[in-house]
Formats: C-alpha cells, structure tokens, sequence
C-alpha cells in the first residue's frame, strides 16, 4: 500500500527512515510525490543554439594550457581556451586550480556551466574528459538534507516506482486527461522522476500543476458554496426606478463596464443569498459612482449601510462626494477620529435607532461600540489594505449584510482567482471617455529645478500639482524631516501667492482634514506629501504628481500615486525622479513611462516582486504549491477554475469518472466530507 511507511521499500533502514522523516517524508505516497527540484543533462547542441544564461554543455578540443590567476590569498580563476565548432570558447572554474592537468592541449573535453553568450563563456560547474553520449539520461537532482545522498534517493525512487506505481490510483476524471491530453498518472509519476526526454518532462509537469490547482480549486469552490448556503434569506427588496432617478442625476453617463457592474451588483442584492463580491477596476475607473448607486439601492429596500475605507482623508472625502450626490433625505455620518465627544456619541444614537442611512469610516467602523438597527450591506474600498483579518471580523460579528469589496490596486487576475476565488469578481476594464492618459517622464535628480518650474507653469494656467516625498521605511521620523526640507524649500523658490500644504502621517486627523481641505479647494496649489495620499484620493483639477526616488516604491503603488491625476479634462502629467543604481530599478522606470496599464504593471510587479511582497505571504493566502507557480500557470489555473466551478456547481463529483477526485478531496480534508455527502 502506499500509504505504507517507506521502511517497506528496499534499501531503507530505521536510520534513513528517520532521516526522510525530517523532509516529512513517511510514507511511500510522500517518496514518490517528492519531485525533484531540477534535472542534470549532458546534451551537445550547436552554440548558435545555445541560450544566454542558460545551463548548457559545450565539447571541444582544449587550446593551450589553462591560465590559473590567484587572488584574495586562496581564492583562484582559472581560464581553459577551447576550440568549439570552429570558434574559440572560454570556459571559467573557480577555486579549482588543481583541475589544471585535466586540461591538456589537444584533448576532447565537455564542460557543463551556465552560457554567457556576449562574450562566448561558460562558467563551469562541471566537467569531464572526453565527449559525451549523445543519449545521455537526465538526471533527477532532489532537494535534500545533508544526510541522505541523491544517488540514494535515486534508488528508492525507482525501487517505490517498480514496486508501488501500479497499485496508485489515477484521481483525475478520463473526461480531463484527454480533453487537455495529460499523461496517466503513471506515466506522470514515472517521467516526473526520471524523464525520458524533456517533452515528457513537460507533460508530466503539465499534469501536475493541473491536478494541484484542480484539487485547490475544487476545495475554494466548495467552501464558496458552503458560505452561500449558509446565507440564505437575505434579499433586499430595492426600488429600482429610485435607483436609475439618482443615476441620471449624475453629471455623467456611466460607462457600460460600470453598468455591468452595476447590474452584477443589484441582482446580488436582491438574490437570498449574502454578497460576497469583488469590485476591481483601475484606479480612475469610476468605481466610487457603482458603489453609491448600489448602496443607494441597498437605503431604498429600508437598510443601513456601512462604508468602510482605509483612511481618515479618504472618509472625509467620501463623506462630500456622497453628500453631493446623493438624494437630500438621505441621512449620512462619519465616523473618523476627528469625530469625539457629544457629536459622536450623537451619531452612535442615530445609527442605533436606524435614523442614519450611510455611516462612512475607517475600520473602527465594525470594530467599535458601533450597533446598527438594521445593517443590511457593507463596502470596503481598498479591500486589500484590510487584510483577511479585517474581512474575517465582519464574519466573526455575525454580520449577514450583503458584502462589497472595492479595489483600485489592479489584483492580477492570477491572484484574483486564487486569494479571493471564494467570491464573484466584477471588473471595470473601462476608463470614462474624454480621459487623456498621464503622460510620464522619468528624469534624474539634477533636473528638479526645471521640473519645478514646470509645475509652476502648469499652476499658473490655475492647475494643482501633488509633490510625494522619498519613501523611507526604515524610519518614519526621516520621512516627515524630508518632507519638511521640501516644504520649506518650496516656499522659498515659489513666488509668495503660490502656497503649499504639507501632509505626513504625525499629523492629527483634524490637520490632516484641514490640509486636504485647502487642497481640495485650491486654497492651496500644492500638496507636498509622503505617501497618505495614495489611496484614492480625487482631485481632479491636479495635473502634475511629481514622485521623488520613484525606485523605492512599487510598480502597482507609483501607478496609484499616478492615479491621483488625468482625473479631469486636462492633459496631467506624472513625473518621476530617480536615479536608481541597479537594473531592476531603471527597468521599473522604464516600464512606468510605457504603460498605464495597471493590470500589466501589477503582473510586472508580480513578477518583479513576487506575490508575497506584495500582499504580505500571509495574506495572499495561497497554499504552497508544489509545481504550481501562479504567474506563469495562470491559464491551467483559470481552466482549472472553470473545471471545479462545473464540478460543484452541476454536482458532476457524483458522476463515476469523478469517484477518485472526491475521494481524494473528501480524505485530505475535515469539512469537505460533510459537503460531498
Ligand atoms: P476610482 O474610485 O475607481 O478610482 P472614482 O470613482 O473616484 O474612481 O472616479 C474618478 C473620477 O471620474 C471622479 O471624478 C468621478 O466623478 C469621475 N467619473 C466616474 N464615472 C464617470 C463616467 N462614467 N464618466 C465620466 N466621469 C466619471
Ligand atoms: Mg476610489
């Protein structure tokens, strides 16, 4: 059985039971799943074939007597000239000087190494005499503790396969394995480990990242249809003519992305079932304008709504864009630091007693002594700012409203469908017409002044412009000091009716409101700040955000920060000032000057940074996936979605091609069991 300890596989004694029990390694299940993390191979190809940076294997007669240079007392460099195809190829050994009397002149050696194709080397990590087998096997290399060798876990391998791989049992369903031409798992687990040749390689990876995503998907989708179950008879009867009267009110059309969205919204609404929905559009996109319409719905079916943003600004700011757009009976609060004493205390009572209509805050919103009388549905704006945590304690106070997260940081949709593939995802991929794209510039520190004067002309023709002060993580107190600096030096550049507002996170919120205050009324024509003003703050007669050490922030933040401008008819400009040392910063420069694509640049910055970093690992949620890499198998992941999605949804996992898989999910964990009954 493979469930079976692997002391039954020949060659394993009590010692390297112990020792694979350390890698959590116990049963043969666990061997044979163990993958190895990379392949050695031997195979000549002619060097025109060959790839930069690739790992390749060069044969060729050595030239002349390698050259040894020491340095650092111990350290060498060794040079061996060898003639390749009619070329001459360098190849480089460290720290092996006494290799030298393998390299006669004359001789046939092979070289395995990484290619630099610019300058015809190869940095080699191994070598041997004489030519090689043109069929040389691949060989698997395993990621393993220091007591156990490869060689040894070579021969377990293909002792477990020879004994055990029949008795395996295929868990996916015949219909996928041919839809998408898979290999069995036997022949999966086979070619896993020791490859006939790289094709087979690549398909049984290919079927191993499916089956993973399918199984992960299969259980995020159940989970889903557990949470929906569990809500129902929450539907809230909304006055739908009340709802196109406030839209037409607007002093525009809304765009048919954010009609879709809209409607999403509704039905949600009105379905018995508990909204749990993601509204994701770029930052621009108008998303602010589907939320009001929707939670207007939500107040004429007679309920309460919450609006929860991360800010104090953006409260304040959400509070005037509702007041002004919303219908006069409409009765909405704020709740914000700034609020205290007998005014709070009065606007508790309103909410209790379902006088209020909207209450709009910063998560103490849910937190506090907050008791709604009737709350029927919440939004969160800039959902990802809150974390799973904050979503869980909506859960945790046994909220039953209807949920609507917001989020303006552009999710790539790999994640989109991993991290939040227990909720519905509306998108508006659509930007409001007449908007200019930001144009952006990438210029070096020495040319601040000129770009300064170039913001004064832009605030002379009556426009503002936001200046964003270098990020400095390690200290908060250096951050506002460079603030300051810039602030002070503004104003003794600028002539004296150019007036600049300075904002920073030690500022109380009452500051902070009035210093936004001034902006927003052009009282001010510039805003010099550290980064608060990131999240969605609207301005739209700004025209010019000026970023200073562009290379410390993140693809998906500087698009945010651009964001806060081409909000209104004008031409804006986003300016970014750096001079970054290493190539991934210019590339990043590069890349901002080239897209406004938020969705690609958030893919970048993915790539760039990982999905750890830019969601904290906790938070991203997604399981370690053996094979799997979200970024690059984003295609088996939305096929693998739209699989278990068909799965639970037409309840096929009662179907026999489906026994395996249910089993399979049913046995590896607690709660599914209940559900596939
Ligand atoms: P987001 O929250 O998605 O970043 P907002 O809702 O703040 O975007 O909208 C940005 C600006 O665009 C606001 O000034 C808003 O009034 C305006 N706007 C929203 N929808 C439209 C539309 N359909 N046509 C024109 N302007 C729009
Ligand atoms: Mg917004």
């Amino acid at each position: 059985m493979i469930y079976d300890s692997v002391k039954d596989i020949k060659g394993i004694g009590p010692k390297m039971v112990e020792h694979l029990a350390d890698m959590e390694i116990e049963t043969i299940e666990d061997l044979l799943y163990y993958f190895p993390n990379r392949y050695d191979h031997y195979e000549q190809k002619p060097l025109h074939d060959l790839v930069h940076d690739d790992k390749v294997t060069i044969v060729g007669q050595v030239l002349q007597e390698p050259l040894v240079h020491y340095y650092n007392k111990r350290r060498s460099r060794m040079i061996v000239q060898l003639k390749v195809d009619g070329a001459v190829v360098k190849g480089v050994l460290f720290n092996r000087a006494f290799a030298k009397k393998h390299f006669q002149p004359g001789e046939t050696v092979s070289l395995n190494g990484k290619w630099d194709q610019h300058r015809l080397q190869i940095t080699v990590d191994q070598f041997k005499k004489g030519s090689i087998d043109a069929k040389s096997p691949i060989t698997p290399i395993y990621s393993l503790k220091s007591d156990i060798k490869n060689v040894q876990m070579i021969k377990f391998l293909k002792e477990a396969l020879t004994t055990y791989l029949s008795s395996i049992r295929e868990i996916l369903p015949s219909t996928y394995l041919q839809a998408y031409k898979l290999p069995s798992i036997h022949e999966a687990l086979q070619a896993i480990h020791f490859p006939a040749s790289f094709k087979e390689l690549k398909h049984a990876k290919r079927r191993f990242i499916y089956e993973e995503l399918l199984i992960f998907q299969f259980k995020l989708q159940l989970i889903r249809k557990r949470n929906r179950e569990a809500t129902k008879g929450n539907n809230q009867r909304f006055n739908k003519d009340q709802v196109d009267q406030l839209m037409h009110s607007f002093p525009f059309t809304l765009t048919d992305a954010q009609m879709t969205c809209l409607n999403d919204i509704l039905k949600d609404l009105a379905s018995p079932y508990r909204m749990n929905r993601l509204l994701q559009g770029d930052v621009g996109s108008g998303k602010t304008a589907v939320a009001i319409l929707s939670l207007y719905a939500s107040v004429t079916a007679g309920k309460q709504v919450a609006f929860m943003v991360p800010t104090e600004i953006l409260a304040e700011q959400h509070e005037e864009t509702l007041q002004e757009l919303l219908p006069e009976h409409v009765i909405i609060r704020r709740l914000t630091g700034s609020i205290k004493g007998k005014k709070r205390k009065e606007f508790l009572e309103e909410i209790s007693t379902g006088e209020c209509d909207v209450v709009v805050g910063t998560h103490a919103l849910i937190q506090d002594d907050v008791h709604f009388a009737n709350l029927g549905f919440v939004i969160i704006d800039e959902q990802h700012r809150f974390g799973v945590n904050q979503r869980n304690i909506l859960k945790e106070k046994g909220i039953l409203a209807d949920v609507l997260f917001m989020t303006a940081t552009p999710i790539p949709r790999t994640l989109s469908i991993t991290t939040f593939g227990d909720m519905d995802v509306s998108k508006i991929d659509q930007m409001p017409q007449g908007r200019k794209p930001v144009e952006t510039y990438w210029v070096k520190h020495n040319m601040l002044n000129r770009v300064l004067s170039f913001i004064y002309k832009e605030i002379q023709q009556g426009y503002q412009a936001y200046i964003i002060c270098p990020l400095i993580e390690e200290s908060d107190k250096l951050d506002i000091q460079n603030a300051l600096d810039l602030y002070h030096q503004l104003q003794e550049l600028l002539p004296a009716h150019v007036k600049a507002g300075l904002l920073h996170g030690r500022l109380q919120a009452e500051e902070k409101e009035e210093v936004m205050d001034s902006y927003a009324k052009n009282k001010v024509q510039i805003l010099v700040s550290t980064t608060v003003v990131e999240v969605g703050v609207n301005v739209p007669n700004s025209t010019v955000m000026l970023i200073q050490d562009a290379d410390r922030f993140g693809l998906s933040q500087l698009h945010q920060l651009r964001g806060r401008v081409g909000r209104g008819d004008a031409q804006s400009y986003c300016i970014l000032v750096a001079d970054p040392k290493g190539e991934n910063g210019k590339e990043r420069m590069r890349i901002m000057t080239e897209t406004t694509d938020g969705f690609l640049l958030a893919e970048k910055d993915l790539e760039l940074r990982g999905p750890g970093d830019m969601f904290g690992s906790k938070q991203s949620g997604l399981p370690d996936f053996r094979l799997a890499d979200v970024v690059h198998d984003y295609r088996a992941l939305e096929i693998a979605r739209a699989d278990a999605i068909d799965i639970v949804e037409n309840e096929r996992w009662k179907e026999n091609d489906f026994e395996e898989l249910k089993r399979y999910v049913s046995n590896k964990s607690l709660f599914t069991d209940e559900l596939l009954s």
